[in-house]
């Protein structure tokens, strides 16, 4: 099982991908090639685990305001109601309410940088919601259940966002200078991360650099403590780009 977290910044990185996109593409062409992927979206946050069953899951754009030809995209990879049925199972003992769904498609957070890695969209695909009211170490255990999926050759596509405040969402320049919590968190980050220091990260609001501005909701971090009880070791970083000045695109991998 290959574990990633992925910063997926603002929706149009779809037509816009810019030092981001080439990353995700060079990883698309680069890891071993997975029979299935398990997306854990920062956008499907639901009160109890859910995992979609669909067949032929919808492209959702869970998105306002945006041009046109971003609500014309369309990623039409298959379903894969068999893994999300073992997902069901691998968190069965330890969240015992997780149930499949049967209508749930791919938001934003799946099939963007899906369609930078895998652009032909020919491997199947299902989701993982998150729970945010619960906070991080409820991920970190929802992850470690997963490891139960660690034979199979599964990609798990953790996607949410290493530094998220749309309240300090003020440019629409893309390059625009970073503002200083921005690098003091996500190094700070880094630095746990490499030491596989769990429980500091846990505790990121508290003892991290910035962490309560860096995540005025939570929502956005919750997949990388997915990534973090799931994964083995020590993730490689990559630091494609800042955008907006907020929005950090840090990107991990475990393999
Ligand atoms: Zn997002």
């Amino acid at each position: 099982m290959t574990t990633l977290f992925i910063s997926h910044g603002a929706p149009t990185l779809a037509m816009e991908p810019g030092a981001t996109g080439r990353l995700l593409a060079e990883l698309g062409r680069s890891l071993p090639q997975p029979d299935a992927i398990l997306v854990i979206s920062a956008h499907w946050d639901t009160t109890q685990p859910r995992v979609s069953a669909v067949e032929t899951p919808e492209t959702i754009h869970d998105f306002g305001g945006f041009p046109r030809e971003m609500y014309e995209m369309q990623y039409p990879a298959p379903g894969a109601p068999d893994l999300a049925m073992r997902v069901v199972e691998a968190l069965a003992d330890s969240f015992p309410t997780t149930s499949m769904d049967a209508s749930r498609g791919l938001d934003h957070g799946g099939w963007v940088p899906l369609m930078l890695m895998y652009p032909q969209a020919d491997i199947p695909v299902t989701q993982l919601s998150i729970q945010s009211h619960a906070g991080p170490l409820k991920h970190y255990q929802i992850g470690q259940a997963l490891t139960g999926l660690q034979q199979e050759n599964i990609l798990l596509l953790c996607s949410g966002a290493i530094t998220h405040n749309l309240h300090d969402f003020f440019t629409a320049e893309r390059d625009a200078p970073v503002l200083d919590y921005v690098p003091a968190f996500t190094n700070w980050m880094a630095q746990k991360i490499a030491d596989h220091d769990i429980d500091a990260l846990l505790d990121y609001r508290t003892q991290a650099p910035g962490g309560h501005r860096a995540h005025p909701h939570e929502d956005h971090l919750m997949p990388l403590f997915v990534a973090l009880g799931a994964a083995q070791g020590s993730g490689i970083r990559y630091q494609p780009e800042n955008t907006y000045g907020i929005l950090a695109m840090d990107t991990y991998v475990w393999s």
